[in-house]
């Protein structure tokens, strides 16, 4: 099962907030809390950057925030939007209906579409 079936198959509308949205896919891409830059990891420091705040890399010095590095990053979408994006993703539905369910273009449905596809791969 890939990142986008395991969202599809844990959406449940307990998540639908943007607190457990943001630490729900917090936990799927980034539990370890791997610094982007060096790839150490930081588990101790998840309450941390699940508060909001940046933590500086022990190992190479890089601050970073809790979806840095991952295909969420740079998203002006919030959280519970996120979620339900990949979740419909996940579900196989259409960009088309994707797009309608969540507010974004279909352009942006493509986008984060391929991100996925770059995370899978990786
Ligand atoms: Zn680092």
């Amino acid at each position: 099962m890939n990142k986008l079936e395991q969202i599809a198959a844990d959406f449940c509308t307990e998540l639908m907030n943007d607190t457990s949205a943001k630490e729900y896919l917090f936990r799927m891409f980034n539990a370890d809390c791997r610094c982007p830059q060096c790839g150490k990891t930081a588990p101790d420091r998840f309450e941390t950057l699940n508060a909001g705040k940046k933590i500086s890399c022990a190992s190479c010095g890089k601050w970073y925030s809790w979806n840095s590095g991952t295909p969420l990053a740079g998203s002006k979408l919030p959280p519970s939007s996120q979620l339900l994006l990949l979740a419909l993703l996940g579900a196989g539905t259409t960009d088309e209906s994707t797009a309608m369910l969540t507010g974004v273009s279909e352009e942006t449905v493509r986008i984060w579409r391929y991100k996925m596809e770059m995370e899978d791969d990786a």
